[in-house]
């Protein structure tokens, strides 16, 4: 054993691996200064910051609200739900999107956004969705095939990314399942 240990140490330091390629990916985020954001999208961040009032979160204390603008132009809210057993609560994000696509499943998403806070405070900086709501967003978008504007609200600034892809690089969607 300590032999196999003192082997690998000795080629972690002597051997170098040849970099065949090194790949970068570009995102593009628009940031705004939060009070001269465009109409549009600040009728979303303050239904999504309202939102965050209904949040269930008495473990974490960070209270999240998502709102959703339909192609039919329906807004369609959520907010984080926690559970004592922890891996049952669902985000915000994941509870409005689910909740879009069950009332109205032939429509589109067009934009999100997103608003959390914690400590009686909005977030200075601008939230951002975990990784399991990312991959649900993409899915959404994938489905209907149409970009979803991503905002993410912060008190001094809002980020916009055009699509979800912009914020899940690398994605696995139904291509990869598909041989
Ligand atoms: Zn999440």
């Amino acid at each position: 054993m300590m032999f196999r240990l003192i082997y690998f140490i000795y080629l972690y330091h002597h051997v170098k691996f040849e970099l065949m390629k090194l790949l970068t990916h570009e995102i593009k985020i628009s940031v705004f200064q939060t009070e001269e954001l465009p109409d549009e999208f600040a009728q979303l961040v303050e239904k999504a910051k309202a939102q965050t009032q209904n949040s269930y979160a008495p473990y974490s204390t960070f209270n999240v609200g998502a709102a959703l603008l339909l192609d039919n132009d329906e807004i369609i809210c959520g907010s984080n739900q926690e559970n004592s057993a922890y891996p049952s609560g669902i985000c915000a994000e994941r509870v409005a999107m689910f909740y879009a696509n069950s009332l109205f499943p032939k429509v589109a998403v067009k934009a999100m956004a997103i608003a959390a806070h914690t400590n009686g405070h909005f977030l200075t900086e601008p939230i951002t969705p975990c990784g399991a709501c990312r991959q649900v967003l993409l899915e959404s978008e994938n489905r209907y095939n149409k970009d979803i504007k991503i905002i993410l609200y912060g008190v001094e600034k809002t980020y916009i990314l055009e699509n979800v892809k912009q914020l899940l690089p690398l994605s696995f969607g139904k291509g990869n399942l598909e041989l």
